[in-house]
C-alpha cells in the first residue's frame, strides 16, 4: 500500500455544495479536508447581497461565505489552498494529485462549480454587481420599476427573462442573430408577455455608467449601425462554462458532469454536487442540498452500505 497520506474524503471546491460536503462528513466522524485553488465560496463570494437562502432576509455574499467556512472548520474540516490537478482510480481508492504533492482518498466529493460565459467587451468587470448580473433570480428584485437588458438567445436568457419581466418595468432581450437558439415553450411565451421587447441581430459591444450602469452600446450587424440603451442592469446568459475540462468522469455535450442516484461519477468512489453537475439548479440552496447528499452517500460507501 502507499505511504501517502489517506483520507476519507477530499473535497475538491470550497463553495456551498463543498463546504456543505465537508460539513456533513466531518459531522459522521470521517477524515476531511477541502482543497480550494482560488477563493473560498465560489461564486456567491462576488454576489452582493442574497436574499432567496433561507434563513436570511438579507445577507452578503462574502458574509454567508464566511458563516459557511467557520462553521465547518469549527466541525473539524480543514480548508488547504492547493489545487487538484486530476484524480484516478487505485486500489480500490482514490489517488489525488495536487500543484504539490498526492493524497490518497477513500471517496472524492468533486464541486468544481459553473462560471458564466462573458462577453469580453468594454465596461464588463467595471460594472460586475454595480449593474452587470448573470443570476436574474438572485439580483432581479433589485431592478423593481426600472429597465433592464437579458443578452443571449438560448433557453437559459429566454427562461430568465420571464420572471424578469415580473419582477421589473421593463425587459429587453438582446441576441446577435435574427432567430433565437431556444425552441422550447419560452420563445413563444416571451412574445406574449407585454413588457418584453426583443432586440435582434445585435451584438453589445460596451456597458458604460458612472458608479453604475447607465447604458449599453449596441451594434446592429444587419444595419451596420451603433446606438445606445438606456438601462440600469443587464442580465449575461450567453452559457456556462463548467469547471470539469480537467477531469476525465463521463460528461454531457456541455461538459456537466453525470452522476446517478447516488451523485457518483463515471469514477468510482468519486461522487459531485453543485452547478458542475448535469440538471443542477444552480442556486446556492440546491447546491447545499446536493453537497449534504454526496456526502451522506460516501459515508454510505465507506460503511459498505452501497
Ligand atoms: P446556450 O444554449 O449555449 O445559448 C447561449 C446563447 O448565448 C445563444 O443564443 C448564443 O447565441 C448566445 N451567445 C453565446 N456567446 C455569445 C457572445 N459572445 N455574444 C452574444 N451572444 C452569445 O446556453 P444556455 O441558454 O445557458 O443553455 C445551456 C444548456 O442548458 C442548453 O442545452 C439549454 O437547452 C439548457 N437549459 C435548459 C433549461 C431547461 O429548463 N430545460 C434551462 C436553461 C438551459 P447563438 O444562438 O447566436 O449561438
Amino acid at each position: 500500500m502507499s505511504d501517502l497520506e489517506e483520507f476519507d474524503v477530499v473535497v475538491v471546491g470550497a463553495g456551498p455544495a463543498g463546504m456543505s460536503a465537508a460539513l456533513y462528513a466531518t459531522r459522521f466522524g470521517l477524515k476531511t479536508i477541502i482543497y480550494e485553488k482560488g477563493l473560498v465560496g465560489g461564486q456567491i463570494a462576488t454576489t452582493d447581497a442574497i436574499e432567496n437562502y433561507p434563513g436570511f432576509k438579507e445577507v452578503g455574499g462574502m458574509e454567508l461565505v464566511n458563516k459557511m467556512k467557520e462553521q465547518v472548520e469549527h466541525q473539524g474540516a480543514k480548508i488547504s489552498y492547493k489545487e487538484v490537478i486530476n484524480f484516478k482510480e487505485f486500489q480500490g481508492k482514490v489517488k489525488v494529485n495536487l500543484n504539490d504533492s498526492e493524497v490518497i482518498a477513500k471517496t472524492l466529493i468533486f464541486t468544481g462549480g459553473s462560471f458564466p460565459r462573458k462577453l469580453g467587451v468594454l465596461g464588463e468587470k467595471e460594472f460586475e454587481n454595480k449593474g452587470i448580473h448573470y443570476c436574474a433570480l438572485c439580483d432581479g428584485p433589485f431592478y423593481k420599476g426600472r429597465e433592464v437588458a437579458v443578452i443571449g438567445g438560448g433557453d437559459s436568457a429566454l427562461k430568465e427573462a420571464i420572471p424578469l419581466a415580473r419582477m421589473t418595468k421593463k425587459v429587453y432581450i438582446i441576441h446577435r442573430r435574427d432567430e433565437f437558439r431556444s425552441k422550447d415553450a419560452w420563445a413563444r411565451k416571451i412574445k406574449e408577455i407585454l413588457n418584453i421587447e426583443v432586440i435582434l441581430n445585435t451584438e453589445v459591444k460596451e456597458f458604460k455608467g458612472d458608479k453604475f450602469l447607465e447604458k449599453l452600446v449596441l451594434y446592429n450587424n444587419k444595419t451596420k449601425k451603433t446606438s445606445e440603451l438606456a438601462v440600469s442592469g443587464s442580465f449575461t446568459y450567453i452559457g456556462h462554462i463548467p469547471g470539469t475540462k480537467n477531469f476525465d468522469f463521463k460528461k454531457n455535450e456541455n461538459g456537466y458532469i453525470i452522476v446517478d442516484e447516488n451523485k457518483e461519477t463515471s469514477i468510482r468512489n468519486v461522487f459531485a454536487a453543485g452547478d458542475c453537475v448535469a440538471g443542477s439548479l444552480a442556486q446556492i440552496a440546491t447546491s447545499v442540498g446536493e453537497g449534504v447528499t454526496a456526502a451522506t452517500k460516501a459515508f454510505a460507501r465507506i460503511e459498505g452500505e452501497i
